[in-house]
């Protein structure tokens, strides 16, 4: 066992290795698999088994600068992208969190306008009829809450 973990050390020394195209490469390969199964549209086959190709040739070859180059290029199309993507999901968590908040709030607060200056106000749930006074114009009207 010991061995065959030199030997294999001694066979990737000086070899690229792992990288992040490499493991995007991977990923498409998993993820067209994954596809070949849910789909049986064929055409996913060859592309798992090129990116699986184009992943190992990567992370065996010996050529330092030119697969750097390759996993910079792909880095500066993949993190503009990847910001975009996360921008866009805290965005939709921010929404989801408004709008349960919001939701909340209409549960236990009712939003009155005033009929003088149009301020709007608000007043918590199921206090009966009262009288609400603007905060602004000092105008009092009934509502029922
Ligand atoms: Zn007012």
């Amino acid at each position: 066992m010991q061995r065959m973990l030199i030997r294999f050390q001694q066979f990737m020394a000086g070899r690229h290795g792992l990288d992040q195209l490499t493991v995007a490469l991977l990923c498409v390969s998993l993820f067209s698999n994954l596809m070949l199964g849910l789909t049986r549209w064929i055409w996913w086959y060859p592309l798992e088994l090129a990116a699986l190709a184009l992943a190992v040739f990567r992370t065996l070859s010996r050529n330092h600068p030119k697969r750097w180059a390759e996993n910079q290029k792909f880095l500066s199309l993949w993190n503009p992208f990847r910001q975009k993507c996360r921008r866009l999901w805290i965005d939709l968590k921010q929404k989801t969190l408004s709008f349960s908040a919001s939701m909340e709030d209409k549960r236990t607060h009712r939003h009155f306008q005033c009929p003088q200056c149009g301020q709007k106000i608000r007043v918590p749930k199921g206090r009966g009829k009262i009288i609400i006074t603007c905060p602004r114009c000092r105008h009092e009207f009934q509502k029922k809450t």
